[in-house]
């Protein structure tokens, strides 16, 4: 049967591209703020809420969804404050600063985007339409945005003030923006990981460990699972990875024969890169998270830095829709950029500092003593939790 088309025209306050975390996010406080606003979704609820990815929501963004007065209903998870970091079996626990008395929280991301469905679509009938494609950006100067986009009864038209971009790195947002507007700068590491997600809980603290054979982390991804992440060669592929070898692996690097074998659910290899494009906005398209910049695994920070582009943006949208004034949404690249390159910063040095220890051809076991100085006194001293907490702060 043929179905009927059905080709619409709507207007909107701010059209959303994308419902991951930054997406649903800035919707529910728009939302909450009686602003409106539509998410435009290519993929279906089921799917993102089962999407397996970040497993710590830092302490700034606790305190952002705390004003928001939301993180009882979102943040599900004991407080995340330790980290225990070994260096050829020798494990030190340190106790992550805490910023204005607030801890991190362990909620994996699927959890907290669950929550903020359930937020935003049941309880305050937010507008996410799923399963859409062909979105095509408008977005011209003097004239009001529009966004295109096609679903099972047909083409539609929004009509809006403004646009989110928070379609991650793979997304229409950012190639929407006209050739030469936008700097990409991007740093290859060189080197991969293997990230694992296992049928296995962290039992102590989260860890990160250099061993003469290269690093590992174990993550904690909810109550009975944790992702592994093993330090490999760029040119590995999954397929060189047999379970038995991830565990062998594992075992040694972490100096423990008492690891058993678990259920591997699934595992592919991350290059890992540091990107960022500049600016994060053109005209009235505004780019959020990953559509603007990606960090490597190592730094566990994506979600997170996410998050403050969210808090940023949101903010900006209210003062123009409130008070009149654009002042801060023009300058929402100029905010959001400085705190994007201090976490650029903390993720490659941690990141060739985990990976030159752990791999001896590099710079050899005199790099690992300098790996756990330098651990002792990002932790310790009170210049470098001054540090560390400023990095967890973010510069505005
Ligand atoms: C395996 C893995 C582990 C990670 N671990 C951590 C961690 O430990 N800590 C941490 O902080 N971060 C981590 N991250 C990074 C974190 O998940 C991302 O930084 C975060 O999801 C970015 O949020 P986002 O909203 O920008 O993008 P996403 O969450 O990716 O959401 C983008 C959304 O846009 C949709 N979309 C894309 N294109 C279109 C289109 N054309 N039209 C409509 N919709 C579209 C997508 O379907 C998706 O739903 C990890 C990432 C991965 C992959």
């Amino acid at each position: 049967m043929k179905t009927v088309q059905n080709n619409t025209s709507e207007e909107t306050t701010v059209t959303i591209i994308g419902a991951g975390v930054s997406g649903l996010t800035l919707a529910t406080f728009l939302q909450k703020a009686g602003i409106a606003c539509i998410i435009l979704e290519r993929r279906d609820r089921a799917y993102i809420e089962t999407r397996q990815r970040a497993g710590v929501v830092d302490a700034r963004a606790v305190r952002m969804f705390e004003q928001w007065d939301l993180a009882d209903k979102l943040l599900a998870g004991p407080v995340a404050n330790t980290i225990d970091y070994r260096l050829n079996g020798d494990s030190r626990i340190f106790n992550i600063p805490e910023e204005d008395g607030i801890s991190s929280r362990f909620c994996t991301q699927q959890m907290l985007v669950g929550n903020l469905m359930r937020e935003l679509i049941d309880n305050m009938a937010g507008d996410v339409r799923f399963d859409v494609s062909e979105v095509v950006i408008h977005n011209e100067d003097g004239v009001r945005p529009k966004v295109i986009y096609s679903d099972a009864s047909g083409s539609h038209e929004l009509v809006c003030d403004y646009i989110a971009g928070c379609d991650a790195d793979r997304g229409i947002s950012r190639t929407s923006i006209p050739d030469g507007v936008l700097t990409k700068y991007t740093h290859e590491f060189g080197y991969a990981w293997l990230a694992a997600l296992v049928e296995a809980p962290v039992t102590g603290h989260p860890i990160m460990a250099v061993s003469d054979h290269g690093c590992v982390a174990q993550l904690p991804r909810g109550p009975h699972r944790s992702r592994y992440y093993l330090q490999c060669s760029l040119s590995d592929n999954a397929e060189d990875w047999p379970d038995d070898r991830i565990w062998n692996e594992i075992r040694l690097r972490l100096n423990d024969e008492t690891i058993q074998n678990a259920v591997v659910h699934d595992k592919f290899l991350v290059p890992l890169r540091s990107v960022v494009y500049a600016p994060m906005q053109y005209l009235n398209l505004f780019l959020v998270g990953d559509a603007a910049h990606l960090v490597p695994p190592t730094s566990a920070k994506g979600m997170n830095l996410a998050l403050y582009d969210v808090d940023i943006l949101s903010q900006a949208i209210l003062k123009a829709m409130r008070d009149k004034d654009e002042s801060s949404l023009k300058n929402y690249s100029e905010t959001v950029l400085p705190h994007i390159w201090n976490y650029q910063d903390f993720a490659v040095s941690m990141t060739d500092m985990m990976h030159d220890a752990g791999d001896l051809t590099q710079k050899g076991t005199f790099h690992q003593q300098i790996a756990r100085a330098r651990l002792n006194n990002l932790f310790n001293s009170k210049t470098a939790a001054h540090l560390h907490s400023e990095y967890q702060r973010g510069t505005n």
